[in-house]
């Protein structure tokens, strides 16, 4: 009886080596394996033979059942390698291949600048506070001590939305009757923002610029905090000890009024390009708070002072950066605003 036992081994063995995956191997174990399978098919010949023969044909058989079992075992273990390997092959990454090159963005050179001096002022004890770039005309003007007849109210400098009541604001000045209204002093607060002015664009002027304002409100805040409190700031904004200058101004929200100048940082006062021989660099309008703003506001000016002063955000950058030209921030040019 070894007859169909070495022919069910030798159809075995051609059909193995067909076997390409791993999923047909398992139909190939079914088939031969299987209950239905070829090798327990051969069972049911045992009852054809004398006793005698029966146990050494139940011996082929079983020998069969591990022969078939131990290839199948075999070229599986193969199989899933070769197919770990390709999917590997398939998964590969060439780690030396050039990298796809990605633009990111940045940063406006402004909102750099506007950051560093916010960050400074944080340090030096003010929080931050933002009001409307859309004004009631209160608070830009009459709030802060503008005449009725001033100048800057009028049409050529202020862009008004409606019936003159409402702008605009043309200075984050505009923050400081809201601060009086909200809160009792200390009052110690920036108010950064962007401002408009009805302007000729120029390369020193344009429509609208950014703006920081600092605003210091309390019993006994004096001319001279003003001055060190500056001197602090602008050394830090140019890290290096600067020298201050201020020349008397009028701003109708402060008395007296300053205009603060420092030391040329790129010629130290000799005159150079970048301060136009002046040797000196205007850098912020300042004072002390004129005492009917804290009246309107409802301190007492004989108990209460303050101090405030305000410089813009693209002047300090281009003088930081020797910036020739306002309107390059405003021109969406790359190659400008790439190099900060
Ligand atoms: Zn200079």
């Amino acid at each position: 009886m070894k007859a169909p036992v070495h022919q069910i081994k030798k159809a075995f063995e051609e059909e193995l080596l067909r076997i390409e995956s791993v999923s047909a191997l398992e139909q190939l174990k079914i088939k031969y394996l299987g209950k239905k399978g070829a090798v327990l098919a051969l069972m049911p010949l045992i009852r054809d033979l004398e006793p005698s023969e029966r146990p050494a044909f139940g011996e082929q058989i079983n020998a069969l059942k591990q022969f078939v079992l131990q290839r199948i075992e075999t070229l599986a273990k193969e199989l899933s390698y070769q197919e770990m390997l390709s999917k590997i092959e398939s998964e590969r990454i060439d780690i030396t291949l050039p990298g796809a090159r990605t633009f990111v963005g940045r940063k406006h050179p402004i909102m750099q600048m506007l950051d560093q001096m916010i960050d400074i002022l944080l340090s030096m004890g003010f929080s931050v506070q933002y009001s409307s770039e859309i004004e009631d005309e209160y608070y830009n003007y009459e709030g802060l001590n503008y005449p009725e007849d001033h100048p800057a109210r009028d049409m050529q400098d202020t862009f008004y939305i409606d019936d003159k009541r409402t702008l605009l604001r043309s200075h984050c000045t505009s923050i400081q009757q809201h601060l009086l209204e909200n809160h009792s002093p200390p009052i110690r607060v920036v108010a950064p923002g962007k401002c408009y002015r009805n302007e000729t664009i120029t390369s020193r002027s344009h429509v609208f610029f950014y703006q920081v304002d600092v605003v210091y409100i309390d019993k006994g805040v004096s001319f001279a905090d003003l001055l060190a409190t500056q001197e602090d700031f602008y050394s830090k904004v140019f890290n290096q000890k600067v020298e201050m200058r201020v020349r008397p101004s009028y701003f109708p929200f402060v008395e007296p009024g300053i205009e603060v100048d420092i030391r040329c940082t790129c010629c130290q006062g000799k005159g150079c390009v970048l301060c136009k021989q002046a040797g000196y660099l205007e850098v912020a309008g300042a004072g002390m708070v004129h005492p009917n703003i804290l009246k309107t506001g409802g301190l007492d000016p004989d108990i209460y002072s303050g101090y405030a002063w305000g410089g813009g955000v693209e002047r300090l950058f281009m003088l930081l950066h020797q910036v020739e030209d306002i309107r390059l921030f405003t021109q969406n040019d790359v190659r400008f605003l790439a190099q900060f």
